[in-house]
């Protein structure tokens, strides 16, 4: 075999590989210009046949020949529209541009059908060429305008085809004006796309890199909004919501719960005005998130919950809950008096819900308030139909 067959063979390889490996990524990230890059690469590939030293084997006729020749050629630049059309991005909007690279391809079908008249001389060569400057022009002038609106597909494409087209306007410019078609064109033209089969996939690798990009921020995005959804934006810890999730998702389960109510805030709302009635609440709720083994939450107004995980769990609730007036009064010094709480405690159960247990919890703290305020009351043997309440020293 001499060198000028390995070579196109190899060249053939090359654009029938790359034109099945675009389709098979297509079944992966499902984008369609894909399909189209695809399609090109074959028509291209075909485009070979028709060059010497293969075209000498497959067409006997030079009539039908030329017919292969243009129809691959028509074909091909035809298919390149498309491709535009279908890889520019959505975001930047251009559909007026998408609608001038469509309109390529129905230019290109038709002229790869009149290929028969062509090569028979029924209609002049030269009005071949012609139609395909249109085209060329049309592609040339959308990927520039698609370049300056930022468009990095179309900056890939047109280095991509830079080379081709450029081959194409002087073969258009020998055949036109000088009256003779170029010398070397095959060489020149499928070295030219040899350039488009390097190009184009660092443009896709590029694409890839983008959109990873912009799902690793919208993850991070994603993230950082359910997290805070999940906090309370006065105090800064945990919401009803985080609370739960914390409850459910969390592989520990709290040994015992704490829910807290401020006593008598509603005076300092009224006396002090609804600003101040904030600070407390911000310092309450850093009073109870200073313990180890606790997760404090806000449930709404004045009222907490503590998650318990340590062993003396009853004993860590109440320095919790005995913390807040020093720490409001730090806080907040201009109070006359001190700001207490009182709490219901309870154990949690194995597979109860963080509403039953909180429900159950409530009669303690309940039973805290009755009984004067500013202290901690818990549940004992609650399992069973006695409940029975016990004050935490
Ligand atoms: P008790 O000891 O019986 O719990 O008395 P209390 O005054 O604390 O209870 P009450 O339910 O009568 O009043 C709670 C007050 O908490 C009423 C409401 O205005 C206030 N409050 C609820 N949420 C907020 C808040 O986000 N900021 C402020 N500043 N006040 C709040
Ligand atoms: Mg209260
Ligand atoms: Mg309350």
């Amino acid at each position: 075999m001499d060198w000028a067959s390995f070579t196109i063979g190899a060249w053939t390889a090359c654009m029938l590989a790359f034109a099945a490996g675009a389709a098979g990524l297509y079944f992966v990230i499902g984008r369609q210009f894909l399909l189209w890059i695809s399609a090109r690469l074959l028509a291209i590939g075909l485009l070979a046949f028709t060059f010497p030293p293969m075209a000498g084997f497959i067409f006997a006729d030079p009539q039908a020949l030329l017919v292969a020749r243009l129809v691959a050629t028509d074909v091909s630049i035809a298919l390149a529209g498309p491709v535009m059309a279908t890889y520019l991005e959505r975001s930047l909007g251009l559909n007026h541009l998408r609608r001038l690279f469509w309109a390529v391809f129905p230019i290109g079908v038709g002229l790869a059908l009149c290929a028969p008249l062509i090569a028979r001389g029924s209609v002049p060569l030269w009005v071949h060429s012609a139609v395909v400057l249109v085209m060329v022009l049309m592609m040339t002038f959308g990927l520039w305008s698609a370049i300056r609106q930022k468009s990095r597909p179309a900056l890939f494409q047109s280095i991509a085809w830079g080379p081709a087209i450029a081959v194409g306007l002087v073969a258009i410019y020998s055949e036109l004006i000088l009256g003779g078609p170029l010398p070397f064109y095959a060489q020149a033209m499928l070295a030219a796309l040899m350039v488009e089969l390097i190009v184009t996939p660092i443009g896709i690798g590029d694409g890839f890199r983008i959109v990873q990009d912009q799902r690793d921020r919208a993850l991070v995005g994603m993230r950082q909004a359910t997290e805070a959804s999940a906090l309370d934006p006065l105090t800064g810890i945990a919401n009803r919501r985080g609370l739960e999730h914390h409850f459910t998702s969390c592989a520990v389960r709290p040994v015992g719960i704490a829910v807290l109510d401020c006593d008598l805030f509603k005076r300092i709302n009224d006396n002090f005005g609804h600003d101040t009635g904030d600070r407390v609440l911000v310092a309450v709720g850093a009073a109870l998130g200073a313990g180890e083994n606790i997760f404090p939450a806000r449930m709404g107004g004045e009222e907490f919950v503590l998650l318990l995980y340590g062993e003396d769990w009853r004993r860590d609730a109440e320095a919790a809950r005995r913390n807040v007036p020093a720490v409001v009064a730090q806080r907040v010094p201009e109070l006359p008096f001190p700001v207490t709480a009182s709490a219901g405690l309870s154990a949690v159960l194995a597979e109860e819900t963080l509403e039953t247990v909180i429900r159950r919890t409530d009669r303690a703290l309940y039973a805290a308030k009755d009984a004067g305020r500013d202290r901690s009351i818990a549940l004992t043997d609650f399992r069973r139909h006695l409940t029975r309440l016990e004050e935490v020293a």
